[in-house]
């Protein structure tokens, strides 16, 4: 896959868009007017969840600038009861990210990772 360009439209045939419109299988977590989660198809810990606003938002950068309020909101705060109710508050976890080609961003529709289940060590490996 091609590193994402944060500067470029939303493209409604990405694969994340697939998956929200039903198009394509996941394995759901949560779902409500805001926001839809699912398990990473490649886990990286081994709680390794994906959350997307359920808008059409390229990036953080692009949802930050253009999202309502509402959307802001109803998003932010599904990340946090998807995280409670996996029961990672008290464990730890880590959302992130990634905007760019600097982060790795593969996949240009919106989506925090939560990942936990285990130490995550360092931020950013060296
Ligand atoms: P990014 O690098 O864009 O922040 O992260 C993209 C994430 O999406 C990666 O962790 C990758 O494993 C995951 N991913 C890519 N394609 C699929 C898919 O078709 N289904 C699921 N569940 N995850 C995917």
């Amino acid at each position: 896959m091609t590193p994402v360009d944060p500067t470029m439209p939303y493209d409604d045939q990405n694969i994340f868009a697939k998956i929200l419109r039903g198009e394509l299988p996941c394995t759901k977590v949560y779902e409500d007017e805001w926001a839809f989660a699912f398990e990473d198809i490649h886990p990286q810990a081994p709680e390794h969840i994906l959350v997307l606003p359920k808008g059409a938002y390229v990036s953080w950068d692009d949802f930050s600038a253009r999202a309502s309020a509402e959307e802001i909101a109803g998003f932010v705060r599904a990340i946090g009861k998807i995280a409670r109710d996996k029961g990672l508050v008290e464990p730890g976890y880590r959302a992130i990210a990634n905007v760019g080609p600097d982060s790795g961003q593969l996949v240009p529709h919106l989506h925090v990772h939560i990942c936990g289940g285990r130490p995550l060590g360092a931020l950013v490996p060296a």
